[in-house]
């Protein structure tokens, strides 16, 4: 066992996650990666442990919380079921923390409470098919009209979308000012005019659904903007610079899961008249699972202690995806390594690893995308 910096309070948080993960969420892992339903009883499982409501002020319905505690929650889930742990922080880190963070009292009064119970789910809609890496190429256009504005265009690779009652989506009044036109709106399901179709064939994280998302005039009413006009843009990258925390704890979680199937397996498994463990060969391999997973945890930490602090943290929190991503799938790499022929086929947990890895280098900005933001915060320019 490796030592921790966690708080008190916070050993108290990852030990009832964990335990709840373990117990509930781990075993029905395989299920619904097989079956790529969605996991509405380890959802309603952990809306009524509370963890829907965790990081949101509590006068919305939710129990506060830090972004050292969502990091922790994110982790423990991810262990279990890296697929669960995508539904969850697209919900609360994506969709419900961009209301809180730029909705007004009465957007946070009337939409947030609901979404603290693990009941109703969110989703955050700004990736189009002309525009993922290049958000500010988004063409979905929102048009004023008596007090409304109509939506017309489509989304694409969205989250939660086919189970969402909420959507918080970027929409461009006009192209031609770029980023400066682009507003954020949140948008009930029910509105007239949008139809959700749902994506299959994913590689990984089956069991969390993905779609299209095609507005064809919807109206939805001016006082559902988010921010000021002209300013949906920056308040995307700054909500994507915390929810960046989650995904890369998300990428922790599931790193740490390959190690632990790894080395349960190299204790079981023997050739040669030993265990496996015994070869230098995957002690080693071990080992640097082991290290490569504490560092990327100790990146997490360092950006999420910073958030929580009010200091800068976006570099260290691209930093932390960055690495934690790569981790996670080297990690996934070695496991499989280390189980032979038996990790290359289900059911065992390591095959499930290696497909769910790979998302995490590619959703919420890739990995070019995060060493962009990097370099330029980090080299001066001339
Ligand atoms: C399963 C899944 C779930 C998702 N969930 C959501 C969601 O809930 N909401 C949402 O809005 N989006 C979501 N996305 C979209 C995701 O964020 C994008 O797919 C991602 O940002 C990459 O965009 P793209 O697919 O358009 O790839 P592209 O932008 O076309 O990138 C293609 C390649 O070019 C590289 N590249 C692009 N620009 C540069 C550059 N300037 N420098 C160097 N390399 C570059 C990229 O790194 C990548 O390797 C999801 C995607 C998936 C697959």
């Amino acid at each position: 066992m490796v030592g921790q910096l966690l708080t008190e309070e916070e050993l108290i948080l990852r030990n009832t996650v964990r335990e709840f993960a373990e117990k509930e969420i781990a075993p029905r892992a395989a299920h619904y990666d097989e079956t790529s339903e969605f996991p509405w009883d380890n959802i309603y499982g952990l809306g009524e442990l509370g963890l829907f409501g965790l990081g949101i002020d509590e006068e919305y319905g939710g129990s506060g919380g830090t972004t050292r505690q969502v990091a922790i929650a994110v982790e423990e889930i991810a262990r279990a079921c890296a697929a669960t742990s995508t539904t969850y922080a697209a919900h609360l880190s994506l969709a419900v923390q961009f209301i809180q963070m730029y909705g007004t009292e009465g957007q946070k009064r009337q939409f947030i409470p609901p979404l603290t119970t693990g009941r109703s789910i969110a989703a955050f809609a700004l990736t189009e098919a002309g525009g993922g890496s290049d958000a500010g190429a988004i063409q979905t256009t929102a048009t004023r009209s008596n007090g409304s504005y109509i939506l017309n265009g489509s989304k694409t690779y969205i989250t939660n979308a086919p189970e969402a009652d909420i959507f918080v989506l970027l929409a461009t009044m006009d192209r031609s000012l770029g980023t400066k036109g682009i507003i954020a709106l949140v948008m009930e399901s029910d509105t007239p005019g949008l139809t959700i179709n749902p994506l299959h064939g994913k590689m990984g994280i089956r069991a969390s659904s993905t779609a299209e998302v095609v507005f064809d005039n919807c109206e939805v009413p001016m006082e559902n903007r988010l921010g000021n006009e002209g300013e949906g843009f920056r308040a995307t990258m700054e909500m994507l610079n915390q929810s960046r925390i989650s995904i890369a704890a998300q990428c922790i979680g599931l790193a740490q899961a390959c190690y632990d199937a790894a080395l349960k397996y190299a204790q079981e498994r023997r050739a040669f008249g030993q265990r496996i463990a015994d070869f230098q060969g995957l002690q080693w391999m071990l080992v640097d699972m082991a290290t490569a997973t504490e560092a990327a945890r100790l990146l997490v930490q360092k950006a999420a202690t910073l958030r929580d602090e009010g200091k800068p943290f976006a570099t260290e929190a691209s930093m932390a995806k960055l690495y934690g991503s790569r981790v996670a799938v080297e990690n996934a790499d070695k496991a499989v390594q280390i189980h032979g022929g038996a990790g290359y086929f289900a059911p065992t947990d390591v095959e499930r690893y290696y497909r769910d890895a790979k998302i995490m280098e590619i959703y919420e900005g890739t990995s070019e995308i995060q060493r962009l933001i990097i370099a330029r915060n980090l080299i001066p320019k001339e």
